[in-house]
C-alpha cells in the first residue's frame, strides 16, 4: 500500500493571496509561520517616492510618474502583440509599452489614474516607457508597488516580486497584531532608544521614510543580537553549573621544569596562554578555550602543557587531529615535548595494527594515565577512556568539530581546548565562537623570518623556476602546491602529475622531485614525505595536503599555482610552511585572476603577513557566510543582523545582556523576566 506522509498543514498556506503553492516556495526561505512570513525582510529596497511631471522626463533616466490614461491599444507587430497606455499629467503626455502580455491591456480603463515606475527609452525620437512597473492610484491607500520606498524581496524560482509584496501588504495588514507581540518594556526601550516592535516590522516592509527605516533596521537587529546575547551568556552559565569537571592543580615547579626542558623561550601570548590553561584546568568548571594562532605560533607545546598537567594529576588526555599524517607528527612532537617527564604518549590512528590497539584499549579502560594521539579512530564505539579529564582538540582551519566532540560527554566532563590556526576576526569571534574562551598567539617565535611573496603573472614564471633552481644548487628545498577542490579532485590530481612530469623534464632534470597527492596511500604518502624531511627530495609537488602539518625548516620557497583558486586565509596557512629556518624564504603565487577581486585577494597578501589582517580582509571580501557552516541547523543565524558590520550594536547588547543577568541574580528585573519569557516563546536555534 502506498501510504502518502501526511501534508504538513503550513500555517500561511491558508493566509489570503498565499495557497499551497506560494507556501511550498515561501519554504525554502525557512518560513513557515504568519511570523516567520513577518521577519521575512526586503533583500533592498528602491527609492519610488520623487514623483516626476511628464515635461521633467529624460531618456535614459529611471523615474516614478502619476498621470491619467488617455487611451489603451494592443497593436499586433510582425512577431508580437504590443500593448500601449498613453497617460498624461498637466505636462504632457508619453505611452508606456509592454511586449507579448496582451492580457495587461484588460489591466487598464482610460480616465484611471495611474503611477509608474521604470526607465525612459528615446525611439524614433519619441520618449517612451518599456514594461514599468505599475499600479493605480488610489486616493485613500498608499501605493506598494510605486510612489514610494518600494522593498525588492529575494526571490526564488517561480515566486514573483508583485505578487510576493501583495503577499507581504495583505499578511502586515492582517496579521502583525495577531502575531507580534512588543516583549521589551517601554522604559528599557526608552533608555535605548528602540521603536516599537511591530512598527518597526511595518517600517522594514513598507517604510515611511528612509530615516524610519534605519530606525526600525536598528531594532530588528537589536533584538536579533540581544536575545543571542541572552542565549549565548545562559548557555555559558548552564555549563558552568551544571558540569563539574576534575581539577588539575599544577605545581609551579612543574611549570618552571616545563619551561626549563624547552629548546626555546615562550614567546608572550604562550605565556599568556599558559597562565590561562593553569587557571582554567585548576577549577572544577570545565574549560572551554580556544586557542587560535597562525601557523607557526607555536601552540603545540601549550597543548603539551594542557597534556602535562592532566597526565601529572593522574588522569588521561587525547588529542583530537584531522588527518593520520598530522596525528603522527603531533604525536611525535609531543612525545619530544613530554619526554623528560616520563609520561606514556600512544597513537591511534586507522594504520594501527590491531594486537597495539587492544592493548591500547585494555589500558585506556583501566585508567592508565596517558596522553592519546588519534585521527577520528579515536571516536570509535570501543575506544573507551576510563579516566579522560582533557579534550584537545587541533581543526587547524576546520571550524564546527568542537560543537560535536563526543569525548565530552562524560562525567565528570573534560575539559576543552581547541586549537585553530584560522585566525578568527575579531568581529566574529564573538559569535562564531561565542561560548569559548579565547588564548590569541599574535606573535610569531622570535627568529621566525618573513616571507617575501610575489603575484607572478605567467610570462614570469619560468624566471622564477629558474630562481628556484638556484636555491635548490645551495641545498636549500621548495614545495610546488596545486589546487584540491573536492569535486574535481581526479583532475586536480592530473595537474600534479602533468606539472611533476614536466618540471621532472624541465628545468629539474637533474633534481629529485617527489609527488603527494590525496589519491596516494597513506605509506605512500609517508615516505615521500620523509624522503622530503630527510632532504633525499628536493622539491615537493603536491595537492594542498601539506597544508595540514609539514615542518621542514630547510624549505625556502613555495610556487602555489593557480592561486586564485585558494581561499585567502588557506594562501596563508600554505605560505606559513616556509620561513621556518635561517635562509630568506620567498612564496610565489601563479595566478591571473579574471575579477577585480580575485586581484585584491592576492594582493592583499603580497602585502601582508598578518593572519588576523588577511582574515578580516578576506571577510570583508567574501562575507561572512562561509563562518556560519559551523551551526549545527545550517540556517542563518540573524535574519538582518551583520555581526561585521553590525559590530558595533553587538558589543552594545552584550553589555547590556551581562548587565541584565548580573542584575537578575540580585533582584527582580522585569526587563530579564520579559526577554526570557520571549525566548521561552521563540527560542533561538543556537
Ligand atoms: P602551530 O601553531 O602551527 O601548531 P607549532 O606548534 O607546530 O606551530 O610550532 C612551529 C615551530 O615553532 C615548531 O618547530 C616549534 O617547536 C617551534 N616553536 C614553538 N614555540 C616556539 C618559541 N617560543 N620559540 C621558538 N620556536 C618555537
Ligand atoms: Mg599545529
Amino acid at each position: 500500500m502506498n501510504i502518502q506522509a501526511p501534508v504538513e498543514t503550513s500555517g500561511i498556506r491558508f493566509l489570503k493571496g498565499v495557497g499551497p503553492k506560494k507556501a511550498l516556495l515561501l519554504e525554502k526561505f525557512g518560513v513557515r509561520s504568519p511570523r516567520d512570513l513577518l521577519y521575512f525582510f526586503p533583500r533592498r529596497y528602491e527609492d519610488r517616492s520623487h514623483l516626476k511631471t511628464i515635461s521633467q522626463v529624460l531618456p535614459g533616466e529611471t523615474i516614478t510618474l502619476r498621470g491619467k490614461i488617455l487611451t489603451v491599444k494592443l497593436k499586433p507587430m510582425r512577431r508580437t502583440r504590443l500593448v500601449e497606455v498613453l497617460i498624461g499629467d498637466e505636462t504632457g503626455a508619453i505611452p508606456a509599452i509592454w511586449f507579448n502580455q496582451p492580457y495587461l491591456k484588460n489591466q487598464f480603463q482610460p480616465d484611471q489614474e495611474v503611477i509608474f515606475y521604470g526607465k525612459v527609452d528615446l525611439y524614433q525620437d519619441r520618449l517612451q516607457m518599456i514594461s514599468p512597473e505599475y499600479e493605480l492610484f488610489d486616493q485613500d491607500q498608499e501605493g506598494i508597488h510605486t510612489g514610494r520606498i518600494t522593498p525588492i524581496y529575494p526571490l526564488t524560482e517561480g515566486l514573483f516580486q508583485r505578487s510576493l509584496r501583495t503577499t507581504l501588504r495583505e499578511v502586515v495588514q492582517t496579521q502583525l497584531e495577531k502575531s507580534i507581540q512588543e516583549y521589551l518594556t517601554p522604559a528599557f526601550r526608552k533608555e535605548h532608544q528602540l521603536m516599537e516592535l511591530s512598527e518597526a516590522i511595518r517600517e522594514m516592509h513598507f517604510p515611511s521614510s528612509f530615516q524610519k527605516l534605519d530606525e526600525a533596521r536598528y531594532r530588528i537587529v537589536f533584538d536579533e543580537f540581544l536575545l543571542f546575547e541572552m542565549t549565548l551568556l545562559k548557555k555559558i552559565e548552564h555549563m558552568k553549573s551544571k558540569y563539574r569537571a576534575s581539577a588539575l592543580p599544577i605545581a609551579s615547579t612543574w611549570i618552571e621544569d616545563f619551561k626549563k626542558s624547552l629548546p626555546f623561550r615562550l614567546t608572550a601570548g604562550q605565556e599568556s596562554a599558559l597562565k590561562s590553561l593553569v587557571e582554567d584546568l585548576g577549577k572544577t568548571i570545565p574549560m572551554n578555550r580556544l586557542l587560535m594562532g597562525d601557523v607557526g605560533s607555536g601552540k603545540t607545546v601549550i597543548a603539551a602543557f594542557a597534556a602535562l598537567a592532566a597526565v601529572k594529576n593522574n588522569y588521561q588526555a587525547a588529542v583530537l587531529v584531522p588527518t593520520e599524517i598530522l596525528a603522527e607528527q603531533h604525536y611525535r612532537t609531543l612525545a619530544r615535548f613530554l619526554e623528560a617527564f616520563s609520561i606514556p604518549v600512544e597513537l591511534i590512528t586507522a594504520s594501527t595494527p590491531p594486537a597495539r590497539r587492544e592493548r591500547l584499549i585494555a589500558e585506556l579502560r583501566q585508567s592508565k594515565p596517558m596522553l592519546l594521539v588519534g585521527t577520528h579512530a579515536l571516536l570509535q564505539e570501543d575506544i573507551r577512556f576510563g579516566k579522560l579529564s582533557l579534550v584537545i582538540v587541533d581543526e587547524q582551519h576546520k571550524f564546527g568539530v568542537h560543537q560535536r566532540c563526543q569525548l565530552l560527554n562524560m562525567n565528570p566532563r573534560p575539559h576543552q581546548l581547541v586549537m585553530t590556526a584560522t585566525p578568527i576576526p575579531r568581529t566574529l569571534a564573538l559569535t562564531v565562537y561565542g561560548d569559548l574562551d579565547v588564548s590569541a598567539l599574535k606573535e610569531l617565535p622570535a627568529g621566525r623570518k618573513p616571507v617575501k611573496t610575489y603575484w607572478i603573472t605567467r610570462a614570469k614564471q619560468e624566471d622564477v623556476l629558474l630562481r628556484i633552481l638556484q636555491k635548490i644548487q645551495k641545498g636549500e628545498q621548495a614545495y610546488f602546491i596545486f589546487p584540491l577542490i573536492e569535486e574535481t579532485e581526479k583532475s586536480d590530481m592530473l595537474a600534479a602529475t602533468r606539472e611533476y612530469e614536466r618540471l621532472k623534464k624541465s628545468v629539474f632534470k637533474d633534481i629529485s622531485i617527489g609527488l603527494v597527492h590525496g589519491r596516494l596511500s597513506t605509506e605512500e604518502r609517508n615516505r615521500s614525505m620523509q624522503a622530503f624531511n630527510r632532504g633525499e627530495i628536493s622539491v615537493l609537488v603536491a595537492t594542498s595536503v601539506i597544508e595540514v602539518g609539514v615542518d621542514n625548516p630547510n624549505t625556502t620557497a613555495i610556487v602555489i599555482e593557480n592561486a586564485e583558486r585558494f581561499g585567502l586565509s588557506q594562501l596563508h596557512q600554505m605560505r606559513g610552511r616556509i620561513g621556518r629556518g635561517v635562509n630568506p624564504s620567498e612564496c610565489f603565487l601563479f595566478g591571473e585572476p579574471k575579477t577585480e577581486e580575485g586581484k585584491k585577494r592576492l594582493r592583499i597578501l603580497t602585502k601582508s603577513q598578518d593572519g588576523f589582517l588577511i582574515a578580516e580582509e578576506d571577510l570583508k571580501l567574501r562575507g561572512a557566510g562561509d563562518f556560519w557552516g559551523t551551526r549545527q541547523s545550517g540556517e542563518p543565524l540573524f535574519h538582518i543582523a551583520n555581526p561585521v558590520l553590525d559590530y558595533e550594536i553587538l558589543l552594545k547588547t552584550r553589555k547590556i545582556a551581562l548587565d541584565l543577568i548580573h542584575r537578575s541574580a540580585r533582584e527582580s528585573s522585569p526587563e530579564w523576566r520579559a526577554i526570557q519569557n520571549h525566548l521561552e516563546q521563540f527560542p533561538l536555534r543556537y
